[in-house]
């Protein structure tokens, strides 16, 4: 899995607090400089004022105001289980890679049983991992291998099994039907910083799958390089907390 930020709102926090403030000021913010809105915010610097803002606002759960900036990521090799599952949330937008349009008739089935093109879970191969809803607990060595060529040889029959249809002249769009769930996907998603948070707060949590954690993980780190007040004060004070709810 790769994730990288394409695009993103400039200036995102200074968007924030000048849309904050519209909310509270007498005079038309589109005629004042940022630094007059901001006069009368506690802090010495601007840097500070915007900390004292953003804080407040998140803390007061006037969440409005960071529907404004937006970011677009690129993700890379996810499987169509996590597209599934990152799909539901109805405030993002994507893009993804069409399984109509690209097929893939020239990946050799051997390299797919070696962790090309689809996802190997963790659980395939790892004996100490333990997942939701898993009888026991972790297993020795011998039933991890024999999950692992289990794993392999299922995904490796089920693209020879596409390709052969292919040759059949099946179209790709049907053929791909008898490709695994776990077979890989990229998307281009964008969302807002108040649904970033919102997807974080269901997908980094502990109860969410290791696949979909791990990408919104990633897009939390980059979230906190674009939006950096709000995302630190997200992971410091926000993040994990119990009875979360679309913020
Ligand atoms: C651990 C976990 C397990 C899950 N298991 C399942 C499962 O077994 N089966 C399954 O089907 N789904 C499952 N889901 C998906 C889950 O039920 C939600 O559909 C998904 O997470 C989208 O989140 P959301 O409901 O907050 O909606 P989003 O689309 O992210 O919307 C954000 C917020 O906007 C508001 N909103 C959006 N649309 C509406 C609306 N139509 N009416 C009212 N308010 C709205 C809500 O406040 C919502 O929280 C699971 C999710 C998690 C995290």
């Amino acid at each position: 899995m790769e994730v990288k930020l394409l695009k993103a709102t400039e200036d995102p926090e200074e968007t924030i607090c000048t849309a904050a403030r519209n909310d509270y000021m007498e005079e038309f913010a589109g005629d004042k400089s940022f630094k007059e809105i901001m006069t009368t915010i506690e802090g010495e610097t601007i840097e500070e004022k915007k900390e004292t803002l953003i804080g407040h606002l998140l803390k007061q759960g006037h969440f409005g105001p960071f529907e404004h900036p937006q970011a677009t990521f690129a993700v890379k090799g996810i499987s169509r289980s996590c597209m599934a599952q990152i799909t539901r949330h109805r405030h993002v937008s994507f893009d993804v890679r069409s399984m109509r349009y690209v097929s893939f008739d020239d990946v050799d089935p051997e390299n797919v049983a070696e962790g090309e093109m689809v996802v190997t879970p963790p659980s395939a191969n790892d004996p100490d991992w333990v997942g939701r809803n898993q009888k026991g607990g972790a297993v020795d060595d011998e039933t991890v291998e024999k999950r692992e060529e289990i794993f392999r040889e299922s995904v490796k029959r089920s693209v020879e099994d596409y390709q052969e249809l292919l040759d059949l002249g099946m179209p790709p769009e049907d053929a791909r039907f008898v490709l695994p769930i776990g077979t890989e996907v990229n998307m281009v998603l964008s969302m807002n910083a108040r649904m970033l948070m919102h997807v974080a707060d269901m997908r980094a949590a502990a109860d969410a799958q290791w696949e979909i954690r791990e990408m919104t993980e990633e897009i939390l780190d980059l979230a906190k390089e674009w939006c950096p007040i709000t995302f630190e004060y997200y992971e410091e004070n926000m993040k994990n907390r119990k009875n979360r709810l679309a913020p």
